[in-house]
């Protein structure tokens, strides 16, 4: 078996998701996701110039054509082409899926779990509307809720100020003090009103310096938290020891790296409780493989990131690896099912029932893409947002 053609799709039903197809000479495609938030034209560009390396090659031979785009890189690593050679790898697993007619998680040994546990995002503006909405997750079989109050960035949010040019984001305005008051506060609103079964987590979204998390995580000790997620920022991890060392709660991280060597100094150092990986930005099923079971020593399970950047394609590759690895935490959840244009463009996304997802059980990775469809939907320019303090510097956190 032969590599024909490898086509990129960058498609924009609702949101920018990147889809690379791979066709065979035996009539036999796959295809895979490499979705990279706000930088999905450099991407896409990543793949077609790697495309070049792929045709006439056997399919089938995955890890020898993983360490060749690794290594024929040159620069090694990095979330763009990290992006680029996950989508080609998933891509190349759905292959071999197709050709002996099995869903991805069987090849990887099948499954260790009955479904795969998933949280979702709980959000309000004030405590009674967060209040609100938990209960509605927890009606829909929820039992793992990510609780958050505001616009992203929580409470330390004052303000957005209009964008500078049309198309370009607004600006948020970010102090870290009403935010370190409040959360605090909201938890221990939450707690009075839901108990102490319920598990919930929070996403700091790398906001505070390591003292400020520090000083956050401990008070939020008697709230009994799933998992405190980035607390620090992810350039210097070292930032987490102070974190550690101040409390017992349990810390999520992972969500922007995209290698194992990122990861590896968490676990040796036993920084994290959960690893925030997904396939679609650490090089693909390969390398998220690797990164689990070198997680599994040190009792970090997995929590990998699912939000709507994450397409159908790159949720469907997340499920098959979670529901085979030893050390599972949670899966963080985007119900695709109930959006028309999604599903126009992805049939069909993955199923949700009573807090658990399951991985298709068609051939491959078991979410295709409809070409035709995607077009109707082409890439719509998009960003990221920008936050600066109340003084007008860019918040470098
Ligand atoms: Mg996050």
């Amino acid at each position: 078996m032969k590599i024909t053609e490898v086509r990129t799709i960058v498609t924009c039903p609702g949101r920018n998701y990147v889809v690379v197809k791979i066709m065979t000479d035996e009539g036999i495609y796959g295809v895979g996701e490499g979705t990279l938030n706000g930088s999905e034209l450099a991407v896409a560009q990543a793949i077609d110039h790697a495309s070049h390396l792929l045709l006439g090659r056997d399919p089938q031979r995955i890890e020898e054509i993983w360490q060749l785009l690794y290594h024929w890189s040159y620069w090694r690593s990095g979330p763009v082409y990290m992006a680029a050679l996950a989508a080609i790898d998933i891509a190349l697993w759905d292959i071999k899926g197709k050709i002996a007619g099995l869903p991805v998680y069987q090849l990887l040994g099948g499954r260790a779990r009955e479904g795969v546990l998933c949280y979702g995002h709980a959000n309000g503006r004030t405590i009674a509307e967060l209040i609100e909405s938990v209960q509605r997750f927890q009606s829909q079989g929820y039992k793992v809720i990510r609780v958050q109050m505001g616009p992203y960035g929580g409470p330390g949010i004052l303000r957005h100020e209009p964008p500078l040019t049309p198309g370009t984001p607004p600006t948020a305005i970010f102090d870290p003090t009403p935010y370190l008051i409040e959360t605090p506060r909201m938890f221990e609103q939450l707690r009075a009103r839901l108990g102490m079964a319920v598990e919930l987590c929070h996403d700091v979204h790398e906001q505070l310096t390591p003292q400020q998390a520090a000083w956050l995580a401990k008070r939020l000790e008697d709230y009994r938290l799933f998992f405190l997620e980035d607390p620090v920022r992810p350039e210097f991890k070292e930032g987490l020891r102070l974190v550690r060392e101040a409390s017992t709660t349990p810390l999520a991280m992972g969500e922007l790296f995209t290698s194992r060597a990122e990861c590896l100094p968490l676990f040796q150092n036993q920084w994290i409780d959960f690893i925030r990986i997904t396939p679609i930005h650490v090089g693909g099923l390969t390398e998220a493989r690797k990164i689990c079971v070198l997680a599994e020593p040190y009792q970090v399970r997995t929590a990998f990131h699912g939000a709507a950047d994450i397409g159908p394609i790159g949720q469907a590759a997340a499920l098959h690896l979670q529901v085979i690895v030893p050390n599972f935490g949670v899966q963080e959840w985007t119900d695709f099912t109930q959006n028309a244009l999604i599903c126009e463009v992805f049939p069909t996304p993955a199923e949700f029932r009573d807090g658990y997802a399951q991985p298709p059980e068609r051939p491959g990775i078991g979410v295709d893409i409809n070409e035709e469809a995607a077009r109707r939907y082409p890439y719509q320019r998009a960003f990221m947002p920008l936050v600066r303090l109340t003084d007008g510097s860019v918040h470098v956190y």
